[in-house]
């Protein structure tokens, strides 16, 4: 079980940091004011992008929405159809299955309507509480906190959380994070963790954001650490 930290974290300065260096323009902003997303197009585009590349995940679903862009047509489709389309994402098989059955249960629970209900969303066959998420906030505009590798990876990292899973580390940001930044946080974190807090290498010298940072702090203190501590031995 995660150990509460209880962190003070300078949210709007967080935010306000991040955005400027992605150039994502005002977090605070409606996120729906600039970025209207079709809910139906936001959950399939989700499925497809698990365990994938973005680039891949975009090139797959303007392929599959060109061709069928509602529930209706992707629920009648032929499902060989689906997987050459999707084919760029891993799992295509898979997927195609996955979003034919999405599809299908949507019409026959809500008449194709995507559903702006976590428990709803979470009923949907193949959709999981990142994707439910991303339906909630990229879909609908509403507070929510997908996340993924990069959230739940950058989350410890500052130190926000202690957890071993995105959905331990998404119960525990809801608790600590005050609702109104809700909303930011996975596409700003997201684009983060593919810049600068990557997997493997965290460029820690030039994030804007080290000062509020566990890691970071623990980066600056070993760069800036009494020298010649270790040269008066042999
Ligand atoms: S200081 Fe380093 S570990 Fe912390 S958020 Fe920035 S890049 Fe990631």
């Amino acid at each position: 079980m995660s150990r509460p930290v209880a962190p003070r974290v300078p949210w709007e300065t967080v935010l306000d940091r991040l955005s400027s260096l992605y150039h994502t323009g005002d977090w605070r902003v409606p996120y729906l004011r600039d970025h209207a997303e079709n809910p139906f197009q936001v959950l399939i585009g989700t499925i497809l992008s698990q365990r994938t590349r973005d680039a891949n995940t975009d090139r797959a679903s303007a392929a599959l929405f060109a061709r069928f862009p509602t529930p209706e047509a992707i629920a009648a489709a032929r499902t060989d159809a689906i997987e050459r389309l999707i084919r760029p994402v891993g799992f295509y098989r898979a997927k195609a299955q996955n979003i034919q059955e999405c599809a299908r249960a949507l019409l026959l629970e809500t008449g194709g309507a995507v559903p702006d209900d976590l428990d709803a969303l979470l009923s949907l066959p193949g959709v999981g509480r990142k994707t439910a998420n991303c339906v909630l906030v990229f879909g609908y505009g509403e507070p929510a906190i997908p996340v993924d590798t990069h959230v739940h990876r950058i989350s410890n990292r500052l130190g926000l959380v202690r957890t071993r899973s995105p959905e331990e580390t998404e119960r525990r940001l809801e608790r600590i994070v005050p609702r109104e930044y809700w909303i930011p946080i996975n596409p700003l974190l997201v684009q983060h963790g593919q810049n600068l807090c990557r997997p493997h290498t965290p460029r820690c010298g030039e994030c804007p954001i080290r000062e509020f940072c566990r890691t970071g702090r623990a980066w600056e203190r070993r760069r800036t650490g009494p020298v010649g501590r270790a040269t008066g031995r042999g």
